[in-house]
């Protein structure tokens, strides 16, 4: 395993984080994210790198994961444990950056879609968010892809091409 490409995505990982930080204190009146909310811990998927970067940093606490365990919600992610995220500090990227306010790239390519969490933002136009004031993901989504497009070409195994994703609610 090509521990560059790693070593690559906790760097982006890393800036992310900068980014988010600033954005937070900015908002923080407009976001209502806190310890014991996991109302976006549900129905995410991860790329094989990040599952690699997370298995690198907590390699056996993701053996020792049960095969089956009994949960209320299927839905809900693997490390969840009683509203709380048991590997905050390695979580994926998309952890990371869920109840910011976020802008995409449209499909067209001639303007931006917005998503934050339906808690937050809630006396806040759509209109006021701007790359200044929100946090601009396609650029960090593209870099994602590709390191992770490199990846997978490494690992080279038959049935994970680079649009391959683990669902966080059935790893183990
Ligand atoms: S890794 Fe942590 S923050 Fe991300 S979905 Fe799972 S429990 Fe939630």
């Amino acid at each position: 395993m090509d521990t560059n490409l790693i070593e690559a995505y906790y760097k982006l990982r890393q800036e992310i984080d900068a980014a988010s930080v600033k954005l937070e204190k900015h908002h923080k009146n407009q976001i209502a994210c806190k310890k014991g909310c996991s109302l976006c811990c549900e129905s995410l998927r991860l790329f094989p790198l990040e599952l690699a970067a997370i298995r690198q940093e907590l390699g056996e606490y993701i053996q020792q994961l049960p095969k089956k365990r009994f949960r209320l919600n299927p839905k809900a992610c693997r490390f969840l444990v009683n509203n709380v995220c048991t590997i905050y500090a390695s979580r994926p990227i998309i952890c990371r950056t869920q109840g910011l306010p976020l802008l995409y790239e449209n499909k067209q390519g001639t303007g931006f879609e917005f998503s934050t969490c339906r808690l937050n933002f809630n006396e806040v136009a759509i209109e006021s968010f701007n790359q200044d004031n929100a946090l601009f993901m396609s650029p960090f989504n593209s870099r994602l892809f590709l390191l992770n497009q490199q990846f997978v070409k490494q690992i080279n195994k038959k049935k994970t091409d680079s649009f391959s994703r683990f669902k966080l609610n059935s790893l183990g």
